[in-house]
């Protein structure tokens, strides 16, 4: 897969990400697999990836400001 900013080559990696929810609660998924720009540092998340962080995001405390989580993934 090509990098959609600047075309360069991306490879895959884990890492852990912050999502912001809103102004005063964050998110951060744990060892996320997602792909990583080798030369601007750009990442983008597969489908799969994508939908399980969505479906993460709705299932988190709705009273914590911040929260760690970790999907199957
Ligand atoms: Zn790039």
């Amino acid at each position: 897969m090509r990098c959609h900013a600047c075309g360069g080559l991306m490879h895959e990696t884990r890492s852990d990400m912050p999502f912001k929810l809103d102004r005063s609660r964050i998110v951060i998924i744990k060892d996320l697999p997602m792909l990583q720009c080798d030369e601007c540092g750009e990442h983008a998340f597969s489908d799969p990836v994508m939908e399980k962080i969505e479906a993460a995001l709705k299932n988190v405390d709705q009273s914590a400001e911040l929260e760690v989580v970790r999907i199957a993934a």
